[in-house]
């Protein structure tokens, strides 16, 4: 295989998980996973049954070799107090950020990418600046979101018929780590949005201080539920590759996450 960001074929391994390896690019220090699952048995996946449903279990969902991969992906989400406080912070950062980085014409036309059960619509909704969709590839969150009034559909983006130029922002929190193919993602989101266009993203950031303590115990080494392994530098150059340039990143001092606004060139 070749690295997607510098095409660079040779490649150090970092970890084995569950039959794949995590492994970094000596070219541009990517990290990634190998070998990479194909398109179609991922997708399968996550359109099944069994990913996005609260206690759900795998193992009663058909088959296929992503079967038993999910345990920590659909294990049953507590929505306490706590929990709620917590994204209720998170969603503000990007929400603030967003609002300060605009200058289109409000409400601001946003879809968010990968919603699940439409935590971030929710809040979105809430708040006359936006005005907001959300998409994902499992139907059982998406019930969820449509017993809230939320604005939603089944898919992938490019699913979707948008037109070009058509949107003011895309989120994608905890989405681009999952996904095949991310540049062809970031791709798809630059198209969407108009020229200023913005676009927020929430990734586990694999040089963060709380990661490299980890090592090989960090607990987003999980492929391949986990795909790709960004850092600052790594987020960046996909930026580049997908005609963004990026506007704010960072990270928590405690929390190994990368933080990115980016802006459409
Ligand atoms: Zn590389």
């Amino acid at each position: 295989m070749a690295c997607i960001l510098c095409k660079e074929k040779g490649f150090s391994s970092l970890v084995e998980v569950g039959g794949f390896s995590v492994v970094r690019c000596s070219g541009c220090g990517f990290v990634c996973t190998d070998p990479m699952p194909a398109r179609d048995e991922l997708e399968e996946y996550y359109r099944g049954p069994y990913y996005g449903h609260e206690g759900s279990a795998p193992e009663q969902a058909g088959g296929g070799e992503l079967k038993s991969i999910p345990t920590r992906a659909i294990r049953k989400r507590r929505y306490n107090a706590l929990t709620r406080a917590r994204m209720r912070v998170q969603f503000g950062w990007f929400t603030s950020r967003l609002k300060r980085a605009f200058t289109g014409k409000w409400p601001m036309r946003l879809i968010d990418v990968g919603c699940g059960q439409g935590d971030l619509l929710y809040l979105l909704k809430q708040d006359g600046d936006f005005k907001a969709r959300g998409i994902d590839l499992s139907a059982v969150p998406l019930m969820h979101c449509r017993k809230l009034g939320l604005d939603v559909g089944l898919g992938t983006l490019s699913e979707q018929g948008l037109d070009g130029e058509s949107l003011d922002t895309v989120t994608a929190l905890n989405l681009i780590e999952h996904v095949h193919d991310p540049i062809a993602e970031l791709g798809e989101m630059n198209r969407v949005l108009v020229p200023g266009g913005l676009l927020a993203a929430r990734v586990p950031c694999v040089t963060h201080i709380r990661a490299r303590m980890s090592g090989i115990n960090w607990d987003q080494f999980s492929p391949p539920r986990h795909l790709w392994y960004f850092s600052p530098e790594t987020f960046g150059r996909l930026l580049q590759l997908t005609g963004f340039e990026s506007v704010h990143v960072s990270t928590f001092s405690n929390n190994p996450v990368l933080r990115i606004i980016a802006i459409k060139k």
